[in-house]
């Protein structure tokens, strides 16, 4: 019923959209949206200037809470091809993405990752953890998939999509072994990173970190005093330096760890902000999927040394 409604919906938008007088707003060039930046990255390194590369969710916005606005609804409509994370990331989102799918091409890029690769988590029953970027080999995969699907799509522009995305590729590979060198210069021991919420088990999993995150998989449900204090007492327990805040989550659960290990005399440090589920600001280096992991990377070695 719902996605009936949601069909309905759109085609009316459609119908709406296509009797504007100006018709797109953006250039005559091949339209691809994405909802999270970190996709947008991958596809504009694969087609550079080819194509019009557009992400709908900018810095510090929350793909767990986001609801497509009207603006957004205009662009998806307005794409040739919509790449969006899946594994339900975008949860407010899913179901209009899935029912845009029957009309044009959206593509959901986890499914480019074999489901072998993905963590299977509790809190979605039979679902699996959404924050894929955060293991550079797996990302690799996804790059792979946006390739693949872009060359069936515009096979006039196959050798341009092939060659990018082999030097692209390459670059994620030396990037992979300087990631996993940078970590290991954290001693096994306190090799634990506590954030906000649990975005980082892929991290954790090709990086070998223990990983500890205050509000679960998904920021929907907010943690309860019961997980405040049971995370305070591991972390005096195991003296851990630092717990680091995340971009796009309030800090206001962290800043309450902090004080509750301070009354158990243990002085835990703030690490500093990591990039979970959204880059950082355009134009800058911190606003490409490369300068997040590598921010993120220096930021955890630095916190945890
Ligand atoms: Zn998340």
């Amino acid at each position: 019923m719902k996605n009936l409604r949601n069909s309905i919906l759109l085609g009316v938008l459609a119908f709406l959209f296509s009797c504007g007088e100006n018709g797109k707003q953006h250039s005559s060039k091949i339209y691809i949206v994405t909802t999270t930046g970190m996709i947008a990255d991958a596809v504009k390194n694969i087609a550079d200037t080819l194509l019009e590369v557009e992400a709908l969710m900018g810095p510090g916005v929350d793909p767990h809470l986001y609801k497509a606005k009207q603006s957004d609804t205009k662009k998806l409509l307005e794409a040739d091809v919509v790449f969006y994370n899946g594994v339900h990331l975008e949860g407010k989102m899913a179901e209009s993405l899935e029912s845009l799918a029957k009309t044009k091409a959206v593509y959901a890029v986890a499914d480019g990752i074999p489901e072998s690769k993905l963590i299977s988590t509790s809190q979605f029953s039979g679902t699996h953890d959404p924050h894929i970027w955060f293991d550079v080999n797996l990302w690799m995969d996804v790059a792979k998939y946006i390739s693949h699907q872009l060359q069936k799509k515009y096979p006039e522009h196959q050798e341009h999509f092939k060659k990018n995305t082999e030097e692209y590729l390459k670059k994620l590979e030396e990037f992979n072994v300087w990631v996993t060198e940078e970590i290991k210069k954290v001693p096994d021991s306190v090799r634990i990173l506590v954030t906000a919420h649990d975005a980082f088990g892929y991290f954790g999993r090709a990086y070998g970190m223990k990983v500890e995150g205050l509000q679960g998989i998904s920021t929907v449900s907010e943690p309860g005093l019961k997980d405040i204090t049971a995370l305070v007492e591991h972390i005096s327990q195991l003296k851990v330096k630092s717990i680091f805040m995340e971009s796009s989550v309030s800090a206001r659960f962290i800043n309450a760890v902090v004080e509750g290990c301070k009354e158990k005399g243990h002085d835990l440090k703030l690490g500093g902000t990591l990039y979970s589920d959204a880059m950082g600001a355009a134009g800058t280096e911190d606003g490409t999927y490369l300068g997040m992991i590598r921010h993120n990377v220096n930021t955890i070695v630095g916190g945890l040394k």
